[in-house]
C-alpha cells in the first residue's frame, strides 16, 4: 500500500523532505501558504553536512553548478586584520567538501525543480493538524480537510504545526540582534569570504557563482529597530569597516531586515503520533553558525531515510 505523507511549508525543509519521502516511495503533498514563490531571501552558506544531503537527494551536481566551490575565507576585525583563515583546501581535506555560497533562491528552484507539478499546493494555509494525521487548510477560500499518514511541520519559525500538537512549548524567542541581508549586482573585483567582527556588530561577506556578492550584517539591537532608511543605518554602524564593506552597502539595490528570533527552549520529542517537526519548525537557531537550512536538510534527509518515520 503507498504511504501518504502531508508537508506543511515548502521552505528548504520542507522540500528536501519531499524529495526524500518520494525517493522512498511515499505519495506527498506539499502545502504552502504562499501564493506564488517570489525570488527568497538572499544567500545562504552551505556546509558539508547541508552538500552531503543534497547528495543523497541526488542534488549534488545541480548544486555545485549554482555554488563557488573554491570559497576559501576567514574571520577579520573591523579594521580589516585577519584573526583566523580557512582554506577551501582544508575543508576538503577535512570534511570532504569545502563550503558554498549559494543564493537562496536558486536552492529554492533546484529544490522545487525536482518535484512534479502538483506536489505543492501553493495558497494552502494549514489551519489545524492532528496527532493521527488529520490536517485541515484554507484554499482558494474555502476550508480543505485531508488525511495523511504522515505530517510534517516544517512551517518555520513561527510553526503553527508546533503550537498545536505542541501547546506547552515555550514560543520562539527574540535574541536582541538585528540582522540585514542584501545581494550586490555584479561585483567586478575579488573578494574573499569573511566574517568581521567589532563589539556588538558582525559583517559577512561570500562571493556567489555569478559574480554577485552575499552579505549580512548583524548589530545588537532592541527588537524593532525604528529606522525606515536601513542602508542609512548600515552605512553608520558599518562606514568606517574596512574595504569593501561601505562599497558593498552602497552598490545594493534591496536590504532585507529581520529581528533576529530562535527557539531557546528545546522540544524533548519532534514527534507526535503521526505528526513529525523538523527545521526551524523544530529547532529554529540564531544564524551565527550558518546552520539553519543545512540542519533542516538533515532532518529531511534523516527522516526520509528512517524505517520509523512515524504512522499515522
Ligand atoms: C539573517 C539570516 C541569515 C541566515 N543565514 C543562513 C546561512 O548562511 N546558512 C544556513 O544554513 N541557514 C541560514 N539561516 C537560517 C535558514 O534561513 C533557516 O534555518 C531555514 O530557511 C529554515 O528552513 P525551513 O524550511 O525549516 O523553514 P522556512 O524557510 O521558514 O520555511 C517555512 C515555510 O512554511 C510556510 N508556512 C508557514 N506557516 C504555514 C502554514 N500554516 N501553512 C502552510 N505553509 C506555511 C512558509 O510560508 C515557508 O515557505 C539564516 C537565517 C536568517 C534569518
Amino acid at each position: 500500500m503507498v504511504r501518504t505523507a502531508v508537508v506543511v511549508g515548502a521552505g528548504i525543509g520542507g522540500l528536501s523532505a519531499a524529495i526524500g519521502l518520494r525517493r522512498t516511495g511515499w505519495q506527498v503533498t506539499v502545502l504552502e501558504r504562499a501564493a506564488t514563490f517570489r525570488p527568497a531571501g538572499a544567500g545562504l552558506v552551505l556546509q558539508a553536512n547541508g552538500l552531503r544531503c543534497l547528495e543523497v537527494l541526488g542534488l549534488g551536481a545541480a548544486i555545485r553548478e549554482q555554488g563557488r566551490v573554491d570559497v576559501s575565507g576567514g574571520t577579520r576585525r573591523s579594521d580589516g586584520r585577519w584573526l583566523a583563515r580557512i582554506e577551501a583546501g582544508g575543508l576538503e581535506r577535512a570534511l570532504g567538501t569545502s563550503a558554498i555560497g549559494v543564493h537562496r533562491a536558486a536552492l529554492h528552484e533546484i529544490l522545487l525543480g525536482a518535484l512534479p507539478d502538483g506536489v505543492v499546493v501553493t495558497g494552502a494555509q494549514v489551519v489545524a493538524v492532528t496527532e493521527d494525521g488529520e490536517v485541515a487548510y484554507q484554499h482558494q477560500g474555502r476550508q480543505v480537510m485531508t488525511h495523511a499518514d504522515l505530517v510534517i511541520g516544517a512551517d518555520g519559525v513561527h510553526s503553527t504545526v508546533r503550537r498545536l500538537l505542541w501547546p506547552e512549548a515555550a514560543a520562539p524567542v527574540r535574541i536582541g540582534v538585528t540582522a540585514w541581508r542584501g545581494v550586490t549586482p555584479t561585483w567586478d573585483s575579488d573578494l574573499v569570504a569573511a566574517i568581521s567582527w567589532d563589539r556588538g556588530a558582525e559583517f559577512g561577506m561570500v562571493p556567489l557563482v555569478d559574480g554577485r556578492i552575499y552579505w549580512f550584517a548583524a548589530i545588537n539591537a532592541a527588537p524593532g529597530d525604528p529606522t525606515d532608511d536601513d542602508k542609512a543605518r548600515l552605512r553608520a554602524r558599518f562606514g568606517g569597516w574596512h574595504n569593501p564593506i561601505p562599497a558593498l552597502i552602497t552598490a545594493t539595490n534591496t536590504v532585507l531586515r529581520d529581528d533576529l528570533t530562535c527557539v531557546d527552549q528545546p522540544l524533548t520529542t519532534y514527534v507526535k503520533g503521526a505528526v513529525a517537526l523538523l527545521g526551524d519548525a523544530a529547532h529554529a537557531m540564531t544564524p551565527n553558525l550558518g546552520q539553519g537550512a543545512n540542519q533542516a536538510l538533515e532532518d529531511a534527509v534523516v527522516l526520509a531515510a528512517s524505517p520509523a518515520a512515524p504512522m499515522g
